[in-house]
Order: structure tokens, then C-alpha cells, then sequence
């Protein structure tokens, strides 16, 4: 069925075919129709298989179908994200697929001023989408009242009840009306986290599509064992091998990042890191490069990891495996998105094993393992020497040449890039 077909807006209809989307995916095949027809929605589909415009589109249509009477927009609908990224680029959704229609969407994260939010906020908005923070600032100060929203949206659904924003959520649905739409989606769910959605809603549909198999199927995805301190070296040769390859690296912790970052830079490779203690214009900067193509190499903690939909990511690298095993889905799921095919490598030390082992039972399977033959690993050390240690290994290799026709490095690495293009 094509969305021409569909019971919607020709507004909405419109704007579908100016984005390109011509037939639903699956997960949109399947939640459109219940999400129209006013039911709450848990919904769990793989990365990248187009959960935006499952809610979006339906979304839209039932706000804009209540606004035909030119009736003032007020707030109807809540769409709550994780992070300012995700919250920008659903908001961005919303302004796509809503562009010929009567909606009013507004974006709304911290790191920002608020002044022109509260503007935007009076002269009236039907869609709010927004992390948490910012949000209940603006309703404890007066500014939202959610007492007439009819739809709740929680996109990366666990994340967003997990822990650390729970709480919120209670208070949140304590302010709504008792007759709403509850709607969840997110590429993973565990069991505890089931319930407390379900402790949200009344009855719900529940749409799971390939719960088998976490990992989205465009996305070829190993394990390479590499020692701990040798993990940039292998990160340097990807990036030289592939020098128009987008790459994310994925780090356990700030410090890192800023490691990463500074080791490539060593190296000549220009790498740019996202997280939270970035500057917010910063971190739109750093997007705004990547997504560009300006940079190649983004460094990332697992703020990015959830939802950020950039195209052509080829590589999604676990530069430290994830401290979370389900994150490790969400990671590898930057790549291979939409109809994209994307290799996800992770490089394991011989310490994170244990956490590898949790991943793996996560999954329910064997991640394949990357096999790197001895000389390969050793002249993936090689070739990629510090360059401050650089001018003395030349002059040794120099040295050795001059005594004994031994192999030098410049030698060794032309032999293998002649042997990387004869493949
Ligand atoms: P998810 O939330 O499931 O990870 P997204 O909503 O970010 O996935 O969508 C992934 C990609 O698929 C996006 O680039 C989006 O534009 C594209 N996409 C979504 N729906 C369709 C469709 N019906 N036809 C073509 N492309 C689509
Ligand atoms: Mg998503």
C-alpha cells in the first residue's frame, strides 16, 4: 500500500512525496493505522526503520484534522526525546511532513535561551517536542500547560522511562488529561522497563516487529580483539584506508573522547567529539560538520547513540565497547539506516571481555569476530608510530637499510597499498 492510498490529509500526502516517502515501512504499515484509530501504542522496530514518521505522520494528521475549523492552535501533543539532537531532528520531522498542513511545532531543548521559546510558546503551539529539562522549567514557570494534550509520544521509549527520567514522566502524566494517546517506540525494551510503560496506559497495541534480532539487518557487525593502547592505531589505519568514509567512534567517557581527538590529531586526521559537556552552539556546530561531510571522524559518547538518524555513516566503530549491552544496538545502529547497508566494528580488549560476554547474552548470539592476522596487527603498529617517536624510527629503519638491505617502513607500506588495490 502506497501513502497515496492512505485515509490522510492531502496536505500531509503532499509533503510525503516531496520527502521521498512513497510506501510505508514496516513498522509505519503497522502503526499508522492503530495510532489514527486513537489507540496507545507500544512499538519496538530495529534502528533505522523509519519510527519518526510512524508517530509523525499519524500525528499530524489527527491535529491537523481537529484544526480544519481554524480553530486557535493549543497544545495537543507531547513528544518527549532523550537528547537536544533527537528532540531537533523529530521537531525537524514534524516541520517536513507537516509543512501544508495546519500544524504549529515547536522544538524545545536546554542549552538555549529560553526567551524566544516562550515567544513561540504564546503566540500558540499544537506539537511540543522537547528532552525533559527543559520542559518542566517552562511548565513549573507557567509558560506550557499540558492540561488539554491529548497525545504523549516517548520516542526511545526504555531509555526515557529508565531510571533517570521516570520520575518525570509520573509527574508529567499527573498534569495530563486522564483521556489521552500514550504512544512508545524504541528499537529495544526489557521486561521491567514493559511494565512500567504499560503502568502509563490503558490497554495497548503492542507492535514488535523482528523482536529476534535487535540488531537491524543492513548492519554487518564484528568484534576485532586489539589491545587497549593500541585501539587508535587501528582507528588511524580505518581512517586512512577509507578517507571517505564517515565514521562515528563510540567512547566510554568524556576523557576519552578529548584522547581520541587529540591522538588522531597527532596523526594528521581531523576528528571532531559530541558530549554533554559541550557547549550547546558546539555541539550543533559539530553535527552540522559531520552531517556536511566537513568531518569525517566524529567522536562520540553515547549521547549520540540513540535515535540520530545521519545518512551515509559507513562505519560505526565501538571504540570501547558500551557499558550497557543494549546500547551496544543502539550504537551500531547509527549505520545501515533506511534501505543503507553499514559495518559496525568494535574493538574489544582483552579486559572487556566481561562486558563483550554481556553483550553477546543480550543478544542471543555470537557477535562474528573480526579476524586480524599477526602481521597485519603488527604493521598496523608500525605504520602508524607516534610521530613524535616517528624521525627516530625513520633513521633506525634508515640505518637498517643502508647496513643490510632490510625492509624499510616507507617499503612495507607501499607493498601494502599495492596489495589492498590488486584485491
Ligand atoms: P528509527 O527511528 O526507526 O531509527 P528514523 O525514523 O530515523 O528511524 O528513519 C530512518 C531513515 O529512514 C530516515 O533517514 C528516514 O528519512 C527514512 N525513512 C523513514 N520512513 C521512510 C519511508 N516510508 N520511505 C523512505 N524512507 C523512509
Ligand atoms: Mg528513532
Amino acid at each position: 500500500m502506497r501513502f497515496e492510498e492512505y485515509a490522510i490529509a492531502g496536505e500531509l500526502k503532499r509533503s510525503l512525496g516531496e520527502f521521498g516517502y512513497q510506501k510505508p515501512t514496516d513498522i509505519q504499515f503497522r502503526a499508522i493505522p492503530s495510532i489514527l484509530k486513537g489507540e496507545d501504542v507500544l512499538a519496538i522496530a530495529q534502528t533505522g526503520t523509519g519510527k519518526t514518521a510512524a508517530f509523525a505522520i499519524p500525528v499530524l494528521q489527527l491535529i491537523h484534522q481537529q484544526k480544519k475549523d481554524r480553530q486557535a492552535p493549543f497544545l495537543r501533543a507531547i513528544i518527549l526525546a532523550p537528547t537536544h539532537e533527537l528532540a531537533r531532528q523529530i521537531h525537524e520531522v514534524f516541520q517536513q511532513l507537516g509543512k501544508y498542513s495546519k500544524v504549529i511545532s515547536l522544538c524545545l531543548t536546554g542549552g538555549v535561551d529560553q526567551a524566544p521559546q516562550i515567544a513561540a510558546l504564546k503566540k500558540g503551539v499544537d506539537v511540543l517536542i522537547a528532552t525533559p529539562g527543559r520542559m518542566f522549567d517552562l511548565i513549573s514557570q507557567g509558560f506550557i500547560k499540558p492540561d488539554k494534550v491529548g497525545i504523549l509520544v516517548l520516542d526511545e521509549a526504555d531509555h526515557m522511562l529508565d531510571l533517570g527520567f521516570i520520575k518525570d514522566i509520573q509527574d508529567l502524566t499527573r498534569l495530563l488529561p486522564r483521556k489521552r494517546q500514550t504512544l512508545f517506540f524504541s528499537a529495544t525494551i526489557d521486561a521491567a522497563i514493559k511494565k512500567v510503560a504499560y503502568s502509563l496506559v490503558h490497554n495497548p497495541i503492542r507492535i514488535q516487529i523482528s523482536p529476534k534480532n535487535p540488531v537491524a539487518k543492513n548492519i554487518d557487525h564484528r568484534v576485532a580483539f586489539i589491545g587497549m593502547d593500541e585501539k587508535r592505531f587501528f582507528l588511524e589505519r580505518l581512517v586512512h584506508e577509507n578517507p571517505d568514509s564517515r565514521i562515528i567512534a563510540f567512547v566510554r567517557t568524556i576523557v576519552r573522547a578529548e584522547r581520541v581527538v587529540a591522538a588522531m590529531s597527532r596523526v594528521g586526521i581531523e576528528a571532531q567529539s559530541i558530549h554533554r559537556e559541550k557547549e550547546e552552539a558546539d555541539r550543533m556546530q559539530v553535527m552540522e560538520n559531520f552531517k556536511l561531510g566537513k568531518v569525517k571522524l566524529l567522536i562520540a559518547t553515547d549521547i549520540s547513540a540513540r535515535g540520530i538518524d545521519i545518512p551515509n555513516v559507513d562505519f560505526v566503530i565501538n571504540y570501547d565497547l558500551p557499558e550497557q549491552a543494549q546500547n551496544y544496538v543502539h550504537r551500531v545502529g547509527r549505520t545501515g539506516r533506511g534501505k543503507e547497508k553499514g559495518l559496525a566494528i568494535s574493538f574489544c580488549s582483552p579486559g572487556e571481555k566481561p562486558v563483550l560476554e554481556e553483550i553477546e547474552s543480550f543478544l542471543q548470539k555470537p557477535i562474528l569476530v573480526l579476524e586480524i592476522h599477526p602481521e597485519d596487527y603488527r604493521e598496523t603498529l608500525q605504520m602508524a608510530l607516534d610521530p613524535n617517536e616517528d624521525w627516530k624510527s625513520l633513521l633506525k629503519e634508515a640505518e637498517e637499510g643502508e647496513k643490510g638491505g632490510k625492509k624499510t617502513r616507507k617499503d612495507s607500506s607501499n607493498k601494502k597499498k599495492a596489495r589492498k588495490k590488486g584485491k
